[in-house]
């Protein structure tokens, strides 16, 4: 492991930061707030706040542009979206400077985001119009009538997105909702909203029109709470103790919501398992964003086997990850997103030491390479008395158990409230595959880390448990941000006749027909 200190000095000149916060929903004289930047713990830039009336405001602008936006064509929506697409990767050594910036990940892990945002984008664009479509249904009676089921906008959708992957989970869900034909309220996390607003003035740039998609700032309890009261549709990611407090506003004003929430995510090593693949795999998987990562692994469950020789290559592949903070590529993993979560991870490792948790490697806060960094962590030895056995670290921590067979590594994979997603390394596919189906988890990767599930875009990805309501990707993943309705149509005769004999006649008839349908295989 080597601690590299940088010389570089992480600035935004001014004007940029202007550039992009005047996208920002605001009075003419804001409240500013500083924001830092993990990667030197020093100021970045000063960002303004919207306050409740501009997050009311930015709702009418948005409900005045909606009608324009739902009545073009999901072609020419697409179209603005592909070519936001192309700008997205032409500009992608701004946009990673500023995720970069903002969260203190590595740029291969910034990378990570732009990826998403550019797969979401051409996914949804090029299979939207076609998930929109209406459809044609039969009638109660066969050709005497029929039903058409489309797919509306919902209206505004409210998007409130936290700071982990803030460029990925916002304008992700921000261009879904969009493609689906609704006007978007987007609140991101105050502390990285430039990466987001960055995005929006590319979508803007690519003929967005005004009005369509609007930004307000400010803190979740103020700002994010307003926009979940004033929206149609409400997506939110983040803790699930907050995803609780949205889903109870939600079901008291009677719209939907989708929730993507917290995990704590295993990953299952077989006895077939190829080792070395399998150690690449899990140094992925567990300390990719530095451990900030919904889907990331935070449990190794290892059979019994090739536990040890495991533990030998991995221990041996931790302390070879370059930890550093530069805007550029070359570290394995960058800094903890402030001091809060630094707390965090530190107050799970220090809970399990005392209690008799043995720390393999890690375990030490390294200000030495940034302020907020903190060591890749292997833990044994952890029992249910730890907090870090069964809640979110969201840190560089993970914990190693032996299991004897899949009855037990099944049983202790779903021995967790959260059910967000599993990880399988097998030399037998089919086997892994056969135990898919018993883990109580949204998604699923075998033989790569959580980026096999995260990329497979056209795949929708579940939760289960306290890891939420919804979907993300997939068809479901735009089809949750539409309305159904059926529209019915008779051409001819009547459902339902007056007066004793004629209701009894038309009951005979009626069951007639439904013999009929069974026998003639109908549904
Ligand atoms: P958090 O719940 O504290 O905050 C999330 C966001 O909600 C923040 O931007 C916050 O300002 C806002 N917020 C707070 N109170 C609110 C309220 N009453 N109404 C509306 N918004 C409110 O979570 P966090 O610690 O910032 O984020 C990390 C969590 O997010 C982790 O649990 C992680 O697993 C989860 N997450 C889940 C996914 C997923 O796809 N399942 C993805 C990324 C992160």
């Amino acid at each position: 492991m080597h601690a590299t200190a940088t010389e570089t000095d992480f600035v935004l000149p001014s004007s940029r930061v202007a550039a992009l916060t005047a996208l920002v929903v605001c009075a003419a004289q804001p409240e500013r707030r500083t924001v830092l930047s993990p990667l030197s713990g020093r100021p970045l830039a000063q960002i303004p706040q919207s306050s409740r009336a501009d997050v009311a405001g930015a709702v009418g602008t948005a409900r005045s542009a909606a009608r324009q936006w739902r009545e073009l064509s999901p072609r020419r929506r697409a179209a603005i979206v592909l070519a936001f697409h192309d700008r997205l990767l032409a500009g992608r050594e701004e946009i990673l400077d500023l995720i970069q910036l903002e969260t203190g990940k590595t740029r291969a892990d910034a990378f990570e985001e732009v990826a998403e945002v550019a797969n979401v984008a051409r996914y949804y664009a090029r299979t939207a119009s076609a998930l929109l479509e209406p459809r044609r249904r039969r009638g109660v009676l066969p050709v005497v009538g029929h039903a058409t089921q489309s797919r509306l906008p919902r209206g505004v959708v409210g998007v409130v997105t936290p700071w982990n992957y803030p460029f990925a989970l916002s304008l992700g869900e921000a261009i879904t909702a969009l493609l689906a034909g609704n006007v978007v309220l987007l609140r991101p996390d105050p502390r990285t909203a430039l990466c987001v607003l960055w995005g929006v003035q590319q979508l803007i740039t690519a003929g967005l029109p005004a009005g369509v998609l609007q930004v307000v700032v400010g803190d979740g309890d103020s700002i994010g709470a307003a926009v979940v009261r004033c929206v149609d549709f409400i997506s939110f990611t983040g803790s699930t103790r907050t995803g609780r407090a949205v889903a109870a506003v939600a079901a008291e004003r009677m719209v939907g919501c989708s929730l993507e929430l917290g995990g704590k995510n295993a990953l299952y090593v077989r006895a077939d398992a190829a080792l070395p693949l399998a150690v690449d795999i899990a140094r992925r998987s567990v300390f990719t964003a530095a451990g900030q990562l919904c889907t990331h692994t935070e449990r190794l469950i290892l059979h019994k086997d090739i536990a040890e020789e495991f533990l030998r290559l991995f221990l041996a592949a931790v302390a070879e990850l370059r930890l550093g903070v530069a805007l550029d590529y070359g570290y394995d993993m960058g800094s903890l997103f402030g001091p809060e979560q630094l707390e965090r991870v530190i107050g799970h490792v220090e809970d399990a030491r005392r209690r008799g948790a043995r720390v393999l490697t890690g375990g030490r806060h390294r200000p030495e390479i940034g302020p907020w960094v903190y060591e890749p962590t292997v833990l044994e030895n952890v029992s249910a008395a730890m907090d870090l056995r069964d809640a979110e670290t969201f840190g560089p921590v993970v914990s190693v158990y032996r299991v004897a067979d899949d009855d037990a590594a099944v049983r202790l994979i779903n021995d967790s409230d959260y059910g967000l997603h599993a990880t399988i390394v097998s030399g037998d596919r089919t086997a892994a595959r056969a135990l898919a189906p018993l883990l109580r988890t949204g998604t699923v990767s075998i033989n790569e880390s959580f980026a096999a599930s995260w990329g497979a875009v056209g795949a929708t990805m579940g939760v289960r448990g306290d890891s939420g309501t919804g979907y993300r990707h997939g068809p479901e993943g735009l089809l949750a941000y539409t309305a159904v309705q059926s529209v019915a149509e008779q051409r001819a005769g009547r459902l339902g006749v007056r007066g004793a004999e004629g209701q009894r006649r038309f009951a005979d008839w009626f069951s007639r027909a439904l013999v009929a349908a069974r026998r003639g295989g109908l549904h």
